[in-house]
């Protein structure tokens, strides 16, 4: 994707998350068993349907939680390119954000 399309795109996440899409925060998947059941639902939503995988995998346009877990300190997280490497996601997001397939 290219970097205009990235920001667009990151500016449009950010404008539906401020809407007040209600998106699934909880539960955070503890054991690794509940991780991958999350990213096999991940991978049975259409493709293009933006909206199903912000509310499936939980994203809030803050961080969240009482360790305030964000996108910046995800190891999924791409710092230059503030990008959201996990394959199931693959979507442009601000470092303050968050979702439930925070990994460290
Ligand atoms: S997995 Fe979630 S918390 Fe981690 S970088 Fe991607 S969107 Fe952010």
């Amino acid at each position: 994707m290219h970097t205009d399309e990235e920001n667009k795109l990151r500016v449009h996440i950010g404008e539906v998350l401020a809407n007040g899409l209600e998106t699934q925060l909880e539960p955070f998947p503890e054991t690794h068993k509940e991780f991958a059941e999350l990213l096999a639902d991940l991978r049975e939503l259409p493709k293009d349907d933006l909206n199903a995988k912000l509310v499936l995998s939980g994203f809030a346009d803050k961080p969240y939680g009482p360790d305030q877990m964000r996108c910046l300190e995800c190891m999924y997280y791409l710092v230059h390119r503030k990008w959201c490497d996990l394959p199931e996601l693959a979507v442009p997001v601000e470092p303050d954000w968050y979702c439930r397939l925070w990994r460290i």
